[in-house]
């Protein structure tokens, strides 16, 4: 693993090569996701080896793909290795993702469905050999740069709301495809409103069966709770390290409650990274599951406490903001500390709420009485929608 690692960096390094080039080099050496079968992107060992092989990437200067291709490498990649039609298609995709010229985005939420995210609206009605899909997405990340996405949509409306569903990967190009930016807080445009009309996908574009959309969705909201919960794996690393940064820049601010405060916050974020540790642990044995849900909870509620301390070691001058210009996901160095206090506000809202997620922990890992659920057993038809 590490020799075959090693090889990659030495022919292809990636401080001098294309990046383009350094990644196709990783997925042709089987370094992408190494416990992908062989030719898709992997070698077919355990996934705890991954980590052998990025920490040998990140050593000689390369970019953590993750955060060039965040739904694509997080969610899409998994979720089109599993259950993709053939193998012709998996590689074709699963390439371009790897290299980063492929952009993924996940279409799932809808105006009317975030976390009810089984009671969306978006149709697909079946005619010939293609899929016509009809509705609108909301808060889609990277869309505006996407070549594919990640698409649930209705099939069936006459059965409960998770039987109706079925799951596409959709031709961003594709005619019927329009994607309106929407600006945030924070000054960034990173998501978007996707509108679907008349759009047409080829069956073999679809992943699971007819009906079966919900099941593969699993796969995706599996991995993308557990890619975000176990990010910023390395000790002092993440989020804790810019609070750290700022109170060595600012001795003028200090004070022993602040003191206290970074203490009790750097503390918390050592235990959450050992929590996602053990995560990553469990996940590389049997997969991720609602253990990555966690990670995910206690890492975005701790990233808005981070930051909550940054804005009161910076006094009045936390609500200076000089830099409200556009930027993009992935494409420019993090911005100001006060962007990224704003931003931390989402962390709790992204991959599923922090109320959602306590909900899926409680029922599935504490064994706790379920959520109310009145809609259960319904026709998706019957149930009333706001
Ligand atoms: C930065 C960002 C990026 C995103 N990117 C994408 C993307 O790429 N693709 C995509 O499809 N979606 C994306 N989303 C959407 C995200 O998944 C949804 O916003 C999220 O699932 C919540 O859905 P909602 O916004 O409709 O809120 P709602 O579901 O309407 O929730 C409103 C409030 O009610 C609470 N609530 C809802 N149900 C329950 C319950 N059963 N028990 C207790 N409380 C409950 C919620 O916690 C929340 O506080 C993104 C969101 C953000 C913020």
């Amino acid at each position: 693993m590490s020799g075959a690692a090693q090889q990659v960096v030495r022919d292809h390094d990636p401080r001098s090569v294309p990046l383009t080039e350094f990644f196709g080099a990783c997925f042709d050496a089987g370094l992408s996701w190494v416990h992908f079968p062989e030719g898709q992107g992997g070698l077919g060992v355990p996934r705890g080896l991954q980590a052998v092989a990025d920490a040998i990437f990140q050593a000689a200067g390369a970019p953590n793909p993750f955060s060039l291709n965040p739904i694509g490498y997080g969610m899409a990649a998994p979720t089109v290795q599993e259950h993709a039609q053939s193998d012709e298609l998996k590689r074709a995709w699963l390439r371009p993702l790897a290299t980063n010229e492929h952009i993924w985005c996940q279409l799932f939420s809808e105006p009317g469905a975030g976390s009810d995210l089984a009671g969306l609206a978006t149709s697909a009605v079946r005619d010939g050999d293609d899929w016509v899909v009809n509705g609108q997405k909301v808060w889609t990340t990277l869309a505006h740069r996407a070549r594919w996405a990640l698409l649930l949509a209705r099939t069936d409306p006459d059965v409960p709301k998770h039987q109706g569903l079925s799951y596409f990967v959709v031709d961003m190009h594709a005619p019927g495809v329009e994607t309106r930016p929407l600006r945030q807080l924070t000054g960034q445009a990173e998501f978007n409103e996707v509108y679907l009309t008349d759009v047409r996908i080829p069956d073999a574009h679809r992943l699971g069966a007819a009906g079966a959309g919900w099941q593969v969705a699993m796969t995706t909201l599996m991995n993308e709770r557990s890619s975000i919960g176990a990010s910023g794996i390395r000790r002092g690393d993440g989020t804790i390290a810019d609070a750290v940064a700022l109170w060595a820049q600012r001795p003028d601010r200090h004070t022993p409650v602040l003191r206290d405060r970074l203490a009790q916050l750097w503390l918390r974020s050592e235990v959450q990274r050992l929590t996602a540790e053990r995560a990553r642990a469990t996940a590389s044995v049997r997969g991720p599951g609602p253990e990555g849900s966690i990670g995910k909870l206690v890492g975005a509620e701790l990233n808005k406490q981070v930051y909550e301390f940054c804005m009161d070691l910076l006094g009045p001058e936390g609500l200076l903001y000089g830099d409200y210009t556009m930027r993009d996901v992935g494409e420019t160095e993090p911005g100001p500390v006060q962007q990224r206090f704003l931003r931390s506000r989402a962390n709790t809202i992204e991959g599923g709420t922090s109320e959602v997620l306590r909900n899926i922990l409680g029922e599935r890992i504490l064994g706790l009485p379920g959520d109310l659920r009145a809609d259960s057993g319904r026709p998706w038809r019957e149930v009333p929608r706001g």
